[in-house]
C-alpha cells in the first residue's frame, strides 16, 4: 500500500472572468501496488473503494503526484459570483436565457 497526501492552496484561472480563483487542494489517496501486467479480477476493478497502481521496476513519484493533483482539480474552476471581463461597466446585462425560463413548463 502507498499513501499519498498532497495539500495546498492553488491559484486556478476562473473560466468566467479569467482572474485567479483559489482552490484548496487536499489529496489523500491509498494506492494498492500491483505488479505491472497483473490480472485484476472484475470485482477488484469495479470496487470503487480501492485504487490500484501498476508498478514496474521503479516508481516515478513526481509523475504520480502530478497525476493525482490533476485528477483532483476541478474541470472548470469558477468564482461563485463574478462577471465576464468588462461586464461591470457594460450597463444593463442581458440574460440570453431569460426568455427560455418563461417557456418552462408550457406545453408546445
Ligand atoms: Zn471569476
Amino acid at each position: 500500500m502507498l499513501q499519498l497526501e498532497v495539500s495546498g492552496l492553488l491559484p486556478l484561472a476562473c473560466q468566467r472572468c479569467l482572474e485567479a480563483v483559489p482552490f484548496d487542494l487536499d489529496v489523500d489517496s491509498l494506492l494498492e501496488l500491483v505488479p505491472a501486467g497483473a490480472e485484476l479480477s472484475q470485482d477488484e476493478l469495479e470496487d470503487d473503494t480501492r485504487d490500484f497502481l501498476p508498478v514496474e521496476r521503479e516508481l516515478d513519484v513526481v509523475e504520480l503526484v502530478e497525476d493525482e493533483i490533476l485528477l483532483a482539480l476541478p474541470v472548470a474552476p469558477r468564482h461563485e459570483k463574478c462577471g465576464l471581463p468588462g461586464a461591470a461597466d457594460a450597463g444593463e446585462r442581458i440574460n440570453p436565457f431569460a426568455k427560455l425560463s418563461g417557456l418552462k413548463g408550457k406545453p408546445n
